[in-house]
């Protein structure tokens, strides 16, 4: 793996991962946020993340396996691994971040410290061609069961100040392309968009006395942009999307931590999940499509947010004018975006829980 630095722009909070400067050359990029472990890959049928090819990646911190309804949490020991997981969870063969020493320090306007972190890579489903459109509702839960237990075992670990929960789905996936995976990876600061909201939160909440996302989940529920509501959660087409086709997953109860989330909830949020990412493949012709969890750090600081998922679809590619100006081009209105992704999801949903 190469080690990798963090780097600040010279003036604005913007910072950017770049591999070390002895660690060039290796033709490993791992920049774009995901597919990470897979890159070199592409070429050959073998999948490091397919059942029978665990001694390819490192020993599992944590395979989840189930047994007459019941699931234990089980880890690798040296050169014994665990068999018939259903989640396995292990350290990224490629890692955007590092634990090893590393020298890459530096001040104001060149600010840089070393990409200081936990790489961790989920593996969402035994079955290669399961992907988190069309996996069960009760596989979404286990891997949202794991992700709980790692990102609580995550913020015990020192140098760990925010949890990243992000996954893509490729353009090849399912049968012929990548093995469905989240990607948990840490950082020892809170990513510039988590303060930006924490931020604009806080700010809000004096202003008004509420919460900007209670107040956003009471404003849309029913209304043009709303795609799909669960007992706990709704999912709805926000107002400025940056991507054609974005939606947001939130809960309707008031909720800064994940960690906190019940296993009913949980439940929940598997269908909500799996409805709403089922009926996005179904309208949009199995598109490509990254999905972000948005969470407030859970170390003590003042840092919250009511925590939330971000799916961002991938139909078309950003022209640099958004890069340039921040200001997003997006072809698709959210009522319009709604229009399409309500009754598919809908759809989905009643299909999951075995009503026509
Ligand atoms: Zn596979
Ligand atoms: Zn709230
Ligand atoms: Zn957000």
């Amino acid at each position: 793996m190469a080690l990798s630095e963090l780097r600040r722009d010279y003036l604005v909070d913007r910072f950017v991962v770049v591999p070390t400067e002895d660690a060039h050359g290796n033709g490993n990029g791992h920049g774009n946020g995901n597919g990470n472990g897979h890159s070199h890959k592409k070429h050959s049928k073998l999948c490091l993340y397919c059942p029978g090819n665990e001694h390819l990646t490192s020993p599992a911190v944590l395979a989840m396996v189930q047994k007459d309804g019941m699931y234990q949490m089980l880890s690798d020991d040296e050169g014994n691994y665990v068999k018939d997981w259903c989640v396995r969870v292990f350290p990224s063969n490629d890692p955007a971040v590092s634990t090893a020493p590393n020298v890459a320090y530096g001040e104001q306007p060149m600010y840089r410290e070393p990409a200081y972190g936990f790489h961790y890579v989920v593996v969402a489903a035994p079955e290669h061609a399961q992907t988190l459109s069309n996996m069960p509702i009760d596989q979404w839960a286990n891997v949202l069961l794991v992700i709980q237990d790692r990102v609580k075992w995550l913020y015990s670990q020192k140098r760990v100040n925010y949890v990243s929960i992000f996954a893509g789905y490729g353009k090849n996936g399912g049968s012929n392309g990548e093995h469905s995976h989240i990607n948990l990876v840490t950082f020892p600061t809170i990513p510039p968009t988590i303060m930006q909201e924490a931020e604009a939160s806080e700010k809000f909440m004096d202003d008004v006395g509420a919460c900007p996302m209670c107040d956003l989940v009471k404003m849309e529920s029913n209304g043009p942009r709303e795609i799909l509501s669960t007992q706990n959660f709704t999912a709805v087409c926000p107002w400025a999307p940056t991507y054609p086709y974005e939606f947001w997953i939130i809960p309707k109860r008031h909720a800064p931590s994940f960690s906190s989330v019940t296993q009913m909830e949980v439940n929940d949020l598997a269908l909500m999940l799996r409805s709403s990412l089922g009926g996005l493949r179904n309208s949009l012709n199995n598109t490509y499509f990254n999905l972000a969890f948005h969470l407030s750090p859970e170390k003590k600081n003042n840092v919250m947010i009511h925590w939330h998922i971000e799916v961002y679809p991938q139909i078309s590619n950003w022209a640099g004018f958004e890069r340039a100006f921040g200001v997003y081009m997006n072809n698709v209105a959210p009522e319009h975006a709604a229009e399409i992704l309500k009754p598919a999801s809908r759809k989905e949903l009643a299909e999951s829980v075995g009503v026509k």
